[in-house]
């Protein structure tokens, strides 16, 4: 199969090379050129997740070298079985995809996108990972690189807004990962990775890559849970399961519509996102207005400007039916607690900030008196952001092992300027 760049100036290239380019030469976003088709009897005798995986994303890699080392990159990425239950009313359920090494969902794009890389030819000069991160998506690229041989780790990070604990997190790897707590905004960091994988003296001297979310390493693998959800709710009850996800730059949104698109049993999908209203206002009917984000108390879904939204207008050309197959609607701060409160009080379960924005979508779906069987997607573990959520439930949530583990080695970051040519000497000098 071949990757087209969204922009369609680029040439076709296959998911390896797609996954090693990160964006395509003239800036657009790799998708596969057609789809293909399976249905659930294609899955037959098959239950865990690395086996699932593996069947559905063989024919994305037909043509590529990586082929042949499929199923042992799936056991590796998929070794952690995401959780799908009851929650609540009868035909309400979660996915929980909160229980790989940084307890977040991103861990399985980041596991995925590093196993792939790592099974491409070794170059003589080690392959260095920048990472821009306001959370999230620092750790579980780090996690997925540390240790291997061929690759090194950057993560930059806007010093003083990243939570107390994902700083630690950032900081607790050592060996091939350095963090770099930057002197300015989210935004400065963006630019000076974007300025370094521009600039082609630099990446003669020191070999750059990226492992951002617009990567379809990490976009492919995240189709893999939402097939065995999906699979094993129609296997048990002989109905389609309908997604509620959290979404911020689309990424995993995008992984379950790609699923519902080759014939896995989804019904329905709808997009949670938190106070930021780009896409809650263009599928209303509104016009699509990137702009910059606003800080809410679901930071990982702070995006004004959702990166993915290229590969879903080159998917459905015609706005109209695009809003005929997604829904958006945005949870303000103020609903994201009541409904963390709610569900702690009434289930006796806490839910992270971003999994919250999903849980309220779905009660209001309900309320307007939406049929059929809903899944929460969760994405993150509520011990990742303590200081929002115990307040709220009033007791400590309990880490889990991976995390608690994480969180007592010791940490550091290095100071660095806001500034591209302070990165560009960094990497020189490693
Ligand atoms: C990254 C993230 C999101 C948003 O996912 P997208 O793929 O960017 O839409 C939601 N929740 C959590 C916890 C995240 O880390």
């Amino acid at each position: 199969m071949k990757m087209l760049s969204t922009r369609g100036l680029a040439p076709p290239v296959t998911a390896g090379e797609a996954m090693a380019a990160g964006m395509a030469p003239d800036g657009g976003l790799y998708m596969p050129d057609l789809l293909p088709r399976l249905r659930p009897e294609d899955f037959a005798g098959m239950a865990s997740l690395p086996a699932i995986a593996e069947r559905l994303l063989r024919p994305f890699f037909d043509g590529d070298p990586l082929l042949a080392q499929l199923p042992a990159i799936c056991r590796g990425a998929f070794g952690v079985a995401p959780p799908l239950r009851g929650f609540g009313a009868a035909g309400d359920y979660l996915l929980e995809l909160f229980h790989g090494p940084t307890a977040a969902f991103k861990d399985y794009g980041a596991g995925f996108l590093a196993a792939c890389l790592a099974g491409r030819p070794r170059q003589e000069k080690p392959l260095t990972i920048l990472v821009a991160t306001s959370g999230d998506t620092g750790a579980a690229v780090a996690a997925a690189f540390h240790q291997r041989p061929g690759f090194r780790v950057a993560i930059l990070y806007p010093q003083g807004r990243v939570s107390p604990r994902q700083a630690h997190q950032l900081g607790c790897f050592d060996g091939n990962v350095r963090a770099f707590k930057v002197s300015g905004s989210f935004d400065d960091c963006q630019r000076m990775v974007k300025v370094a994988l521009g600039d082609a003296t630099l990446k003669q001297q020191v070999p750059l890559s990226s492992a951002n979310s617009i990567s379809l390493g990490r976009l492919l693998p995240q189709m893999a849970y939402y097939a065995q959800a999906s699979l094993a709710h129609w296997r048990q009850h002989r109905r389609p399961l309908s997604f509620v996800v959290p979404t911020g730059n689309l990424g995993n949104a995008l992984a379950c519509l790609l699923a519902k698109r080759i014939g896995l049993p989804v019904a329905h999908i709808v997009l949670a996102s938190n106070a930021n209203q780009v896409l809650s206002e263009f599928f209303a009917g509104g016009e699509y207005r990137p702009r910059p984000g606003i800080p809410t108390l679901a930071n990982a879904m702070d995006v004004g400007s959702p990166n993915n939204f290229e590969r879903l207008a080159w998917l459905y050309p015609d706005e109209a039916e695009l809003r005929r197959v997604l829904r958006a609607e945005s949870v303000s701060d103020r609903e994201i607690e009541q409904t963390v409160c709610d569900i702690h009080a009434r289930l006796g379960e806490t839910l992270c900030p971003h999994t919250a924005t999903a849980a309220r979508l779905l009660q209001r779906l309900r309320g307007r008196g939406e049929q059929g069987d809903w899944c929460v997607v969760a994405t993150a573990h509520p011990a990742k952001f303590p200081e929002v959520v115990e307040p709220w439930v009033g007791r400590p949530v309990p880490l889990p092992d991976a995390l608690a583990q994480m969180l007592a080695r010791p940490s550091h970051a290095e100071p660095l300027a806001a500034d591209e040519t302070a990165l560009g000497e960094r990497l020189r000098a490693w």
